[in-house]
């Protein structure tokens, strides 16, 4: 039995089909950390939906209203660059909730997982890059709203900027957003997050590992965080289709490890969620999903949220 919950529940598949966003995998982590023995059926929670008082704790009444009714525009389709299904909503719904639902067992067991989510895409009022509503942004909102947090820091490893979280958190001095990506690739407008870490085109395990281990280090010593939410995409692996750096698959799990053991030695409880991940053979992205629980096992055991 793993020593913390991961949020999963079968409606996270966004009902994609054939589209280079393969929204299956939330569905083929869960499978694959039951039939690797990793996790037990009582390790898993079952998320709620967001509720609408939520989700508009950080998205426009407007922006709600059309994504609950389909009422979207060319533009707004064409830039969300998925379609719109009732069960892309319900899903983004539940996203949000397994947010929240992960951010109150994070602070009560140290860490926990969310195997959908990280849509740091997503702006107040309107959806990006396959990211309808900004699941991570309503979890803090919402913990704040419950006074269960004060301070949040978001740490977005995604190979793509969190443009939609550094708008949502612009000026608030609660929530530091720090994103390391690739520099050369979507968005390529790029708001400022607290601190961005903006990469070269092929950048490797090598040169990636201490300059995260680097930035991470000087936010957690001027920012004093009461959670973190991790992302913890799956793109900057190197045979990613979306992204154009070079991580390996064992990099990848080194970054894990590294975020993990720099909370865990500063008594800060982790979040996670998977965010993107579009490699060619969608069971390396999904490999890569599962060693980030893998990672938190090693990281978060008895001692747990203890400084
Ligand atoms: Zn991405």
């Amino acid at each position: 039995m793993l020593p913390f919950k991961i949020v999963y529940h079968p409606g996270y598949d966004l009902n994609l089909g054939a589209h280079v966003f393969p929204s299956q995998k939330y569905r083929l982590i869960y499978e694959s950390l039951l039939h690797d023995h990793i996790a037990l059926p009582e390790d898993f929670l079952t998320p709620e939906p967001a509720a609408d008082a939520d989700v508009l704790l950080v998205h426009t009444p407007e922006w709600v209203q059309k994504l609950k009714s389909g009422h979207l525009s060319l533009q707004e389709l064409m830039h969300l660059e998925i379609p719109w299904s009732r069960e892309m909503v319900d899903a983004v719904w539940l996203a949000a909730g397994g947010a929240i639902l992960s951010g109150q067992r994070a602070l009560a067991d140290g860490f926990a997982a969310n195997l959908a989510g990280g849509l740091h895409h997503a702006f107040p009022g309107h959806g990006e890059g396959f990211c309808a509503v900004n699941d991570v942004a309503v979890g803090i909102r919402r913990l704040q709203a419950d006074k269960t947090i004060r301070t949040a820091m978001v740490v977005d490893t995604d190979v793509h900027q969190g443009n939609g979280t550094a708008t949502i958190f612009a000026g608030d001095p609660a929530v530091f957003t720090l994103s390391i990506h690739q520099e050369n690739n979507y968005p390529f407008a790029k708001p400022l997050s607290s601190m961005d870490i903006n990469l070269q085109d092929g950048t490797g395990d090598e040169d990636y590992l201490p300059i995260l281990e680097k930035k991470l280090f000087d936010a957690l010593e001027e920012f004093h965080p009461d959670v973190i939410f991790y992302l913890a995409g799956a793109d900057p692996y190197r045979e990613d289709q979306l992204g154009g750096l070079a991580l390996s698959i064992d990099g990848l799990k080194r970054r894990d490890r590294l975020v993990f053991d720099h909370a865990r030695r500063r008594g800060i409880p982790v979040a996670s969620f998977p965010a993107g991940g579009y490699a060619r053979r969608t069971e390396d992205t999904v490999r890569i999903h599962v060693n980030t629980v893998l990672a938190a096992r090693e990281l978060f055991g008895r001692t747990a949220g203890a400084a």
